[in-house]
């Protein structure tokens, strides 16, 4: 998809809602590989220069996701990925799978999720 001011406005909006509705903090988001090599190396560790590979990447530890809008093709893929990445956002244990693929698909259904709380 063409990247353009538009698009980003649009995306940043989707991102809070579904952040209110997955009960998170509200992500900061980046929009090109070039925004996440210009990021501190720290908070990109571990997909850093190879993050043009993928469609959206989540750097949990530090509140960050990247969307990579020129990759996507579409609208329809480009919510799939930003639910993805705020899913690994809210349950942030859980690995790729049959779970996730279903938080994901429920997600884009308009589900709320409860804040995460540790078990006592
Ligand atoms: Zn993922």
């Amino acid at each position: 998809m063409k990247l353009d001011p538009d698009l980003q406005l649009k995306i940043l909006e989707m991102t809070g809602i579904y952040a209110n509705r997955f009960s998170i903090p509200e992500p900061k988001v980046l929009f090109t590989p070039k925004e996440v090599l210009d990021m501190p190396k720290e908070m990109t560790e571990g997909r850093r220069t190879s993050a043009y590979k993928y469609y959206g990447v989540s750097y949990m530890l530090h509140n960050l996701i990247f969307i990579n809008i020129k990759k996507i093709p579409d609208e329809k893929e480009l919510e799939n990925t930003l639910v993805h990445e705020l899913i690994h956002m809210r349950f942030q244990y859980l690995s790729h799978g049959k779970r996730f693929n279903k938080l994901v698909r429920q997600g884009l259904r308009g589900k709320q999720f409860q804040q995460y709380q540790k078990r006592k």
